[in-house]
């Protein structure tokens, strides 16, 4: 959706609230996705200093762990609200996501605000042992010796986690 607000600047006198649907199932959130359309809230209020926008939503997002390589299925929330004054409209570095011509898109700025909330990497549990890079299995589960659990990765993806964590 995106929303005229430099058009709201000029004649808009009430708060505007809308409802939207959000398809986010194509955007990649450092590896996880968000598969269900989202329902978002969008709201613009008039205000002495400009126009208050603010977005909710809530989604679940489904992720691999980090660790252990199990589906990670997870809610997060966005809950954003952003004073706008008209001179931003003119700014190239405003942080908020707009157009030519002053109108601010909320899809995007739906994206951004879940990618600031979705951490970089997931994990299925605090205690998550993650694998053993001598079998390949859950380390709780594996009977490999102590020694052959720490030995280096060979697998190249092991390998990435594994300075992911560092
Ligand atoms: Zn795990
Ligand atoms: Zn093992």
């Amino acid at each position: 959706m995106l929303f005229d607000l430099k058009h709201f600047f000029d004649t808009g006198k009430r708060p505007y609230e809308s409802r939207l649907t959000v398809d986010l199932s194509a955007r990649d959130f450092s590896g996880a996705v968000i598969p269900q359309p989202v329902q978002a809230q969008f709201t613009a209020c008039p205000v002495a200093e400009g126009v208050v926008v603010a977005l909710k939503a809530e989604a679940e997002v489904h992720g691999d762990c980090a660790l252990c390589l199990d589906p990670v299925r997870r809610s997060y929330a966005v809950d954003a609200e952003w004073t706008v004054r008209e001179r931003d409209l003119a700014d190239p570095d405003f942080e908020l996501p707009l157009e030519e011509k002053g109108k601010l898109n909320v899809d995007e700025w739906l994206f951004q605000e879940f990618m600031f909330q979705i951490p970089t990497v997931l994990v299925c549990s605090a205690g998550c042992q993650g694998l053993c890079p001598a079998c390949g299995r859950k380390k709780a589960a594996c009977i490999c010796p102590k020694e052959a659990q720490q030995a280096a990765p060979v697998d190249a993806r092991l390998s990435i986690l594994k300075s992911l964590l560092n």
